[in-house]
């Protein structure tokens, strides 16, 4: 029988969740989903030190946001909480002793002051200080000392570390489903601390056990924790557990393809980085989030579907239930992927004409004050009209004022192209023409008025440029017989005299 996929997310709660990090959990959840298996959710919050009050929050927030929700963790027990590791210290001593005793891992008394004399005595030759097998027989720890000076100082409740003892003279061959085979020389491994005697493990032996304990079959997590890849490695073969199969993601590079994203880049380019608005209490700075930048979360998850991953076609648009069934471990690519936010922008652009006038009307009258109290029923049949040429709600307004409020100037470029001597005089006819209109339909109006030019050989120009600079401020918009029926006549009307009363 094979094993049900079981999948995790482990975030530490160190500050806001990157969009890497919301990359990470969404390709966890499609692999999950496609295999039928669960996605658990887990807070690797060991370190203390860099705790971040509110960041675990947001995390369970952002994947809200997003729609890719967790069948596990925090506040949803599956069998194998808690899923918060700070919950979890009790477990973890017993797995650090087991090792010492297998003689795979030791105790270490040195102390802070003396390893940074050894760091510096190195930095000082043009040397790295490396705690491994050259060194560990002349420091301060188990394999150095005898079992009774050991001893002594455990009693007397010397501080300690627990290391774990890199194999020498070895070659790993490691496996990754997206980068191959790989081969490490253990020589080159350092003797990690694995925990601490503050009864606080650290990642790696934490995160080890609990991958185990919670059964999981798959390791899908950012590249940056390649390097630790070998030591987790010799962690399950010195347990003696199965261990599970690795998936290194690739990086997500600047917008210019040079070097990692970071959180200063936001800033630095003038779009987000992160799902959700973050406000840094430590520096006082405000951190942009898609979400209030008015990107939609299935445009966002699309895009983001899309950082190192491709379903091998040329389709774009994907719903999540679509990437679920194309998503594939094997089609991630090993190289960096670009963060394109003009693509980003086109996804949302695109995800719009795909919502309801409804919808989107909704969130624009929240958005602007001038629409409070305005039907909501009127607002979506203009969205209807002008959101084809808008990528976000925000672009709205720019676009459809003029429905909703009369200009209160007018384009000067296109007013001197527009108003010449006889306009006065023909928007006085145009207005006679519409007076008697009752059925005020965009299709009576055209055919009405282009009658009238045709058959008075008036000329389209100089009928509709003033028309709709009187109507609109701008030459701008979409049909104009289309925003008369929308304001109706006595407003068209309005506008139009107020044109002819300022030539
Ligand atoms: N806690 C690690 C992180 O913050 C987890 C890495 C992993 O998935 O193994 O990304």
């Amino acid at each position: 029988m094979t094993k049900k996929v079981r999948v995790r997310f482990a975030p530490s709660p160190t500050g806001p969740l990157h969009i890497g990090g919301v990359r990470t959990a969404l390709f966890n959840y499609l692999f999950a989903k496609k295999h039928g298996g669960d996605f658990v959710l887990r807070i690797e919050d060991t370190d203390q030190n860099r705790f971040v009050e509110g960041a675990e929050q947001y995390i369970t927030e952002s994947l809200n946001w997003c729609r890719i929700p967790y069948d596990e963790g925090v506040e949803k027990d599956g069998g194998f909480g808690p899923y918060r590791q700070s919950e979890r210290k009790h477990i973890y001593k017993q797995y650090a002793d087991q090792l010492i005793e297998k003689g795979h891992a030791y105790y270490a008394f040195d102390s802070a002051e003396s390893l940074d004399t050894h760091r510096k005595e190195h930095e000082a030759k043009g040397k790295t200080f490396i705690y491994n097998w050259h060194n560990r027989l002349k420091l301060n720890n188990s394999l150095a000392l005898t079992a009774k000076e050991v001893k002594a100082k455990l009693d007397a409740g010397e501080p300690y570390v627990v290391r774990y003892k890199s194999p020498q003279n070895e070659t790993l061959h490691l496996k990754d489903i997206v980068r191959g085979d790989i081969e490490i020389d253990t020589n080159i491994l350092d003797d990690k601390v694995l925990y601490k005697s503050d009864g606080m493990p650290t990642y790696h032996l934490a995160n080890i056990v609990d991958d185990h304990l919670m059964e999981i079959t798959h390791v899908i997590r950012g590249e940056e924790w390649l390097p630790s890849l070998a030591l987790h490695y010799l962690l399950y073969r010195s347990f003696e557990w199965e261990a599970p199969q690795f998936a290194h993601l690739p990086l997500i590079l600047k917008p210019t393809g040079k070097g990692k994203l970071s959180k200063r880049d936001g800033a630095k380019f003038g779009f987000p980085v992160f799902p959700l608005e973050w406000d840094d209490t430590k520096s006082g700075e405000l951190y942009k989030g898609f979400r209030e930048e008015g990107y939609f979360e299935d445009a966002l998850v699309n895009f983001l579907a899309f950082l190192g991953w491709n379903p091998g076609t040329e389709q774009e648009l994907f719903s999540l239930e679509e990437l679920v069934h194309a998503f594939d471990l094997e089609r991630i690519n090993k190289a960096g992927a670009r963060f394109d936010i003009d693509k980003m922008k086109w996804y949302n652009q695109q995800y719009m004409q795909h919502k309801s006038d409804d919808e989107l009307a909704t969130i624009f009258q929240k958005q602007q004050s001038e629409l409070a109290e305005i039907d909501v029923n009127y607002i979506a049949l203009v969205v209807g009209l002008i959101k084809e040429r808008a990528s976000f709600v925000s672009d709205f307004w720019n676009l459809s004022h003029y429905f909703f409020i009369a200009p209160e100037s007018y384009d000067e470029k296109a007013s001197k192209k527009a108003f010449k001597e006889d306009t006065a005089d023909i928007l006085k006819q145009l207005v006679e023409l519409i007076k008697p209109i009752n059925d005020f339909t965009s299709a009576n109006l055209q055919n009405d008025i282009k009658g009238w030019i045709t058959s008075n050989e008036i000329g389209f120009g100089k009928v509709m440029q003033p028309l709709r600079l009187s109507l609109v401020g701008a030459l701008q918009g979409p049909d104009v017989f289309e925003i008369m029926f929308m304001i109706g006549k006595q407003e068209t009307i309005k506008r139009i005299q107020k044109v002819i009363e300022q030539l």
